[in-house]
Parts: structure tokens; sequence; C-alpha cells
């Protein structure tokens, strides 16, 4: 069971349907598709479903530009002013780097829960 839990975030990670890891789930950089093309999977079971991808993305995009702050912090000789530069810059582009990974684990997340049409295991 756990293994497969781990299956499936991991094929959330890939961008691939979470019920057969086959299907891409995204059509363009930031459409995805509706249905899985190889099992017919239904990505979003009704309209705001994916609004939990936005908690995903904060916390990555927060984990980000904190790690960031320690490592700069660390090891780098650079000024305040320079970090906090760079720092704003992550924390801008931040959530548009992790759109899609956010969306693939909500997506995820969802199967996990039930949230998508098709009974399991029957899919
Ligand atoms: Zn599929």
């Amino acid at each position: 069971m756990f293994l497969e839990i781990l299956d499936i975030f991991g094929r959330g990670l890939k961008l691939r349907c979470p019920c057969c890891g086959h299907g891409r789930l995204f059509r363009t950089a930031f459409r995805t598709y509706g249905h899985c093309s190889a099992c017919g999977e239904r990505f979003e079971r009704e309209p705001g479903q994916s609004f939990g991808a936005i908690y995903i993305n904060v916390g990555l995009s927060a984990l980000l530009a904190v790690s960031g702050y320690l490592v700069t912090n660390a090891f780098s000789t650079l000024t305040m002013s320079q970090q906090l530069g760079i720092r704003l810059l992550v924390a801008a582009l931040g959530p548009v780097l992790f759109f899609r990974l956010a969306k693939g684990l909500w997506t995820s997340i969802i199967f996990l829960g039930e949230g998508l049409y098709l009974q399991w295991p029957n899919r």
C-alpha cells in the first residue's frame, strides 16, 4: 500500500496520470487535459478542484525562498541588498516554476482521496 502511494505521487511528479502513469497531465505549459489519453481518467472533477495546488505551490515556493536565504546567508559574500534582490527574484519566479509540479502532486492527492471518477482498483 505504501509503495503504491509512493508510485502515485511519483506519477504526479512526472506529470503523468496518477491512475495509469501513461497519459500526460499537461496539454501546454499551463493547461491540463481534461481526461487521461491512455485510461480515460478525468483529472478535474469539478471547477475549482485544482485550487489546492495553490497551497502546494506556495509551500514549495516558500521552501525555495527559505533554503535560498539559508544558502546565500551561509555561503556567499553578497551584500544584504544583493541577497534581497536574488530572494525577490526567486520569490517571484517560484510560483511559476512550481506550477506544473504542484498541479501534478495535487492531482495525485485527489486521486488518492478517491476524488476522481473511476473506482479504484477497477481503473
Ligand atoms: Zn491514465
